[in-house]
């Protein structure tokens, strides 16, 4: 369920006829949609509500400052996997005390960041990770709050590049292991041992894995508390798909009756890192046609969007649905295309033989379904611009990151002093 419709024939996010902003920024450009980020947040917190559930927005879906703020004024926290992140959270509002860092590979300057701004947990995902955050806290004369991540062991099912479970992933502490390292843990000074965290990947369209990884989670809490150690909270991680096709996906009602099947009786608090079930139906990908170049083996259409905007279809091999900004005087003719950014690689390629009314030259099309992991993935290659991002909310709208051009990329740039006189002409 999202706000982007069409009213009178033009594709609206929520009361903004799309058009409208093309006029302003051009294309092509991320849109927003205030009222399905919120939709999409109380549906989720309503399914959580007989549980003492955190939801931790996993900031990395979309880190857009407006868009943290929304999700922040809403009551939530965030999941964060960088320094910069951390910082972008705390700047959007974000309380500390809501504040989870994830990842296998934070430095000595990441966890000492994370211990002066006092936030709520410090995932840790191996030994030496462990023995780094002791000697840090140490340093700075503080106890870090720590979750275990587990390893489970489970396949989500989902595309090989993010699931995050299975055994031979970086990801995690391996099962056998977590007794082990959770009683080492609870021997560091500096360190307090809180509980455990698990997340297996993500776009997983079926509840089972889930369900795997928390009875896992449930028997790993069974073993440490009979072993004497205190075990406070859970952190179930993100994962929950999106519809990208029409596909069905759990429900987050479905969902959060697994959660309480398999952990609700445990007394734990519960952490939820929600990302592109949030975000990810809250934004689409304004692009033109630049031309349709008709083949012998295909017909073309060429935007001006490209993988460097949007990389999942190359990197992932998802599909957004692509639809026309003016809706089609008549939906019953058909052409079969494939839809191309301009990038010098076969990769850049939105769709192959997808059925879709006729579309000409300078025609406006959207792909759906791009709030999440489309902007905060997006690169310059090929010296393209990052394109500005716009947040909708009721009939208003507003660019909340300005298109980031080659004069403002170029200024990063220096010649060294042996190269600094312009070659002869
Ligand atoms: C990426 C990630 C998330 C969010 O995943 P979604 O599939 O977007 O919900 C949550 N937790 C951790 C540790 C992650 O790495």
């Amino acid at each position: 369920m999202d706000h982007f419709t069409y009213q009178n024939g033009v594709l609206c996010a929520e009361d903004v006829k799309v058009s409208d902003i093309v006029l302003e920024v051009g294309t092509p450009f991320y849109c927003y949609s205030t009222a399905t980020i919120e939709r999409h947040y109380k549906v989720l917190a309503s399914a959580l509500s007989g549980l003492p559930a955190t939801i931790c927005y996993a900031v990395k879906a979309n880190s857009n400052q407006a868009v943290i703020r929304t999700l922040a004024t809403l009551g939530a926290g965030a999941d964060v996997v960088s320094d910069g992140e951390l910082i972008r959270a705390l700047q959007a509002g974000i309380p500390a005390h809501k504040i989870v860092f994830s990842g296998v590979g934070k430095t000595e300057a990441e966890l000492a960041l994370a211990l002066e701004k006092d936030i709520l947990q410090i995932n840790i995902e191996s030994v030496p990770e462990l023995e780094r955050l002791n000697a840090v806290a140490k340093s700075l004369r503080k106890t870090a709050p720590v979750a275990l991540r587990i390893n489970p062991d489970i396949d989500a099912g989902s595309h090989d590049k993010i699931s995050t479970g299975r055994r031979g992933d970086k990801f995690g502490i391996e099962w056998p292991l977590v007794h082990e390292v959770f009683s080492h843990a609870t021997e560091l000074e500096n360190i307090q041992p809180i509980g455990l965290a698990v997340h297996i990947g993500s776009q997983l369209t079926a509840l089972k894995p889930f369900k795997s990884a928390f009875r896992k989670l449930r028997d790993m809490v069974d073993l440490l508390r009979e072993a004497g150690h205190e075990i406070q909270r859970l952190d179930v991680g993100g994962g929950l798909g999106i519809p990208y096709d029409g596909s069905d996906v759990p429900s987050p009602s479905a969902y959060g009756k697994a959660v309480a099947d398999t952990l609700g009786d445990l007394e734990c608090e519960l952490l939820f890192e929600p990302g592109r079930m949030l975000v990810g139906n809250a934004g689409i990908l304004v692009t033109r046609v630049v031309y349709v170049k008709n083949g012998t083996a295909r017909d073309f259409v060429i935007i001006d969007a490209a993988m460097n905007d949007l990389i999942r279809p190359s990197l992932y091999g998802a599909r957004h649905e692509i639809i026309p900004i003016m809706e089609a005087a008549d939906s019953e003719i058909m052409t079969t295309v494939d839809v191309v950014g301009p990038v010098c690689e076969t990769g850049d390629t939105f769709a192959t033989g997808l059925r879709m009314s006729p579309v000409g030259q300078d025609d406006l099309l959207a792909l759906r379904s791009a709030g999440a992991y489309g902007a905060v993935m997006a690169s310059t290659y090929n010296s393209r611009a990052l394109v500005p991002e716009i947040l909708v909310r009721g009939s208003q709208f507003a660019v909340v990151r300005e298109r980031v051009n080659i004069d403002a990329l170029l200024r990063h740039e220096r010649l060294p002093n042996w190269l600094s006189a312009a070659p002869k002409a």
